[in-house]
């Protein structure tokens, strides 16, 4: 049998029990397929299901704000994806009549499709024989072809995989991969005695199966110091929408960039348009680890007299209905105790 064949007879008895899969709703496929994108099966299932309730069809999430898109997607991280599905809503509702494109080429037109996405998509909706090369599917491959060079991005492996590819069943292929990556043929001591298509495997006829991938080097995060400062106008907590780029359109309190005593916080604050500034407390420090980044960040609280037209001054109920990213929890959750007094 061939590999295809033996992994789809191993998919028909042992495929994971998904909400989305069976689907055929090209809305519903990208939905998932975006999610699940850096983020665990598990998690994407209930903001799956959310979404789909307050959003069953494109042209709903089309005709959202991007407030509560995003306030929707808060705690899923790597929030350029909501804006990109928003977006590509938007693309697809009014400049298509509600129609997605019908092969991976088309969908990488649409903003946030990848190629992993746009092959996922189109060889489940369409039945298009393209690999949704992620790190999963490149692990595994990698494996079976003992592939000796290093791994920039899993579509360095597009040739061969395409060549492997079901042409009859390429969407329950690309997902059976995907799952004989997450039940299988895990990064470290894969369960070789169990796989379907061990007879296959060129890695585990040398007994080196943990040898591959082979990675090129990591390129070291960049590590950035920030002062992020809980400002109180009287009682109402100051927050800032951020423009686009990382996190935009979520919302942050004031900061600074760098590490620094009161009076040059003071001296910063009052450069970015607070007048009758007062530092205050030191508060805990936090950490965040973005893909390429680190934010070291340092807190404290303060007071003013007057701020930037582009802060809001928000009390607690309008707190609590903000987005606001992941690297900002710890802040967000002191700042939610200060406000209620
Ligand atoms: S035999 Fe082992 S290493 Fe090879 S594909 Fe199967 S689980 Fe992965």
């Amino acid at each position: 049998m061939s590999f295809a064949n033996d992994l789809l007879t191993w998919y028909d008895a042992n495929a994971r029990t998904l909400p989305w899969r069976g689907e055929r709703d090209p809305y519903r496929i990208w939905l998932s397929e975006i999610m699940l994108q850096q983020t665990q099966t598990q998690t994407v299932k209930g903001y799956y299901a959310r979404f789909l309730e307050r959003f069953p069809d494109v042209f709903a999430l089309a005709a959202a704000d991007e407030e509560s898109v995003l306030k929707l997607w808060e705690g899923l991280g790597y929030y350029s994806r909501a804006r990109n599905l928003h977006a590509a809503a938007k693309a697809v509702a009014n400049g298509r009549d509600g129609a997605f494109p019908t092969d991976a080429a088309g969908l990488r037109q649409l903003p946030g499709i990848g190629p992993y996405a746009a092959n996922a998509i189109a060889s489940i909706a369409y039945g298009e024989p393209v690999p949704a090369l992620d790190g999963n599917q490149a692990r595994v491959l990698s494996r079976v072809l003992a592939w000796e060079e290093a791994l920039r991005t899993p579509f360095d492996l597009l040739e061969p995989a395409t060549g492997l590819i079901s042409r009859e069943r390429p969407g329950d292929y690309n997902q059976a991969l995907m799952d004989l990556g997450a039940s299988v043929c895990l990064p470290k001591r894969p369960h070789c005695g169990d796989c379907p298509v061990a007879a296959h495997c060129e890695a585990l006829k040398e007994e080196a199966q943990e040898d591959f991938p082979h990675k090129s080097a990591p390129v070291p995060k960049k590590e950035e110091d920030w002062s992020i400062l809980l400002v109180f106008a009287g009682d109402k907590l100051l927050a800032h929408r951020r423009p686009k780029g990382l996190l935009g359109g979520l919302y942050e309190f004031a900061a600074v960039p760098g590490h620094f005593d009161r009076a040059e916080l003071s001296d910063a604050l009052t450069r970015q348009g607070f007048g009758g500034v007062r530092i205050l407390d030191r508060l805990p420090d936090a950490r965040h680890v973005f893909t390429h980044r680190v934010w070291r960040m340092r807190g404290w609280t303060a007071s003013c007299e007057s701020f930037p037209e582009d802060f809001l001054p928000v009390d607690s109920g309008a707190l609590a209905a903000l987005p606001f990213p992941s690297a900002l929890r710890v802040y967000r959750g002191i700042a939610e105790e200060l406000i209620r007094g």
